[in-house]
């Protein structure tokens, strides 16, 4: 069985690539820990599907990536699951580095094509493209429509007179302007990949020590839990099965490129 990383084509600069895919950013998140028990200070980047509850978008602890203690995390997990009314399990339901809902669409141009790759943590795709493929990889994925910010280069504050109404490509575009982009956020994993096995598990803060040089970062047929879609446990890549990168590439899709892994 063939697998396939699901990525971003190769752009000819960073301003290609912005002007592509533009950029979206969560502002409010968990810091990362320094835990006493493993000492190992670490925060990950994962991506909640729901929004920052009222309580903690004023509080400046819920924007700072800088790792408190494993006591402090735990009782801000605890806050945060009271606010949401939610069954909380310390370093499971939360962990260090998780960023909450809205995230922030930024771009110097309109997007227009299927996939968008503006953050490590998540792509995007079109409403085309979230009907046509994902609506029905629910369970797998979790969807979330981005929320548009500026759109559009901005004007120099310096020049008011800038005469932009003769370039239209400096007008800055209200939300309303573009089409509804969603976040896919990919939940299903693979097994650890050979030699990804964690050495050890914090009984405190859950991480898990991993010996990178061993580790083979390459998808094995054994690794596979059924799931058309899914991440290489221990990493970031987005992994396909042969048939659902076949069902991308025939719709059309653009912006997107597939890699034997
Ligand atoms: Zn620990």
């Amino acid at each position: 069985m063939q697998f396939f990383r699901m990525q971003s084509p190769e752009y000819s600069s960073d301003s290609q690539d912005l002007s592509i895919n533009g950029n979206l950013e969560y502002v409010y998140r968990f810091p990362g820990v320094s835990c006493n028990a493993c000492k190992a200070t670490y925060g990950g980047s994962r991506i909640l599907a729901f929004e920052a509850p009222p309580q903690i978008r004023n509080d400046q602890r819920f924007r700072s990536r800088w790792p408190i203690s494993e006591e402090e995390h735990a009782a801000m997990q605890q806050e945060v699951a009271a606010y949401l009314d939610t069954d909380f399990a310390a370093f499971e339901t939360f962990r260090p580095g998780d960023n909450f809902q809205p995230a922030y669409y930024d771009s110097p141009s309109i997007p227009h094509t299927d996939f968008l790759w503006p953050n490590i943590r998540s792509f995007v795709v079109s409403a085309r493209m979230k009907q046509m493929v994902f609506d029905e990889l629910a369970g797998d994925v979790e969807i979330v429509p981005v929320s548009p910010r500026k759109i559009g280069k901005r004007n120099g504050s310096t020049s008011p007179s800038a005469p932009d109404s003769v370039n239209p490509e400096n007008h800055i575009h209200g939300p309303a302007t573009i089409e509804p982009y969603y976040q896919i956020l990919v939940r299903a994993v693979s097994d650890y990949p050979k030699g990804g096995a964690p050495i050890s598990v914090c009984p405190v803060c859950r991480h898990e020590a991993i010996d990178d040089e061993k580790r083979e970062l390459v998808m094995r047929e054994e690794m596979w839990r059924g799931q058309p879609i899914f991440l290489l446990r221990t990493t970031l890549y987005v992994v396909v099965t042969e048939a659902l990168a076949e069902k991308i590439q025939t719709s059309g899709a653009t912006n997107v490129d597939f890699v034997p892994v």
